[in-house]
């Protein structure tokens, strides 16, 4: 099932939480600063990533293994594209660091 958090970029509200996120991918918390940035948002899928996401699903995301991604993407109208390889391609210009 998908949280209401990981549907949004912004951070929760108020406390001091508001530095921690979902990643839509895996769906553990990481922090995104101030000063440690564990992840990076991904606008055009509406969605903060993990570093660790990013980084080993670098060549794509395995749909069968995110069908929690695959329904979200679905809701937010997105194009879902895939590599040769068959994985989700991540947006293209998205700004990510595979590294
Ligand atoms: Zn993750």
């Amino acid at each position: 099932m998908i949280k209401t958090e990981m549907t949004c970029i912004r951070g929760k509200n108020g406390d001091e939480d508001k530095y921690v996120y979902n990643c839509g991918i895996c769906s553990r918390l990481f922090r995104y600063g101030p000063h440690v940035y564990l992840g990076q948002p991904v606008k055009d899928w509406d969605i903060m990533a993990c570093r660790s996401c990013i980084k080993s699903n670098h060549d794509g995301i395995v749909a069968a293994t995110h069908p929690e991604l695959v329904e979200h993407l679905k809701d937010c109208g997105v194009e879902i594209r895939f590599y040769a390889n068959g994985h989700i391609a991540w947006p293209e210009n998205s700004g990510l660091r595979f590294f």
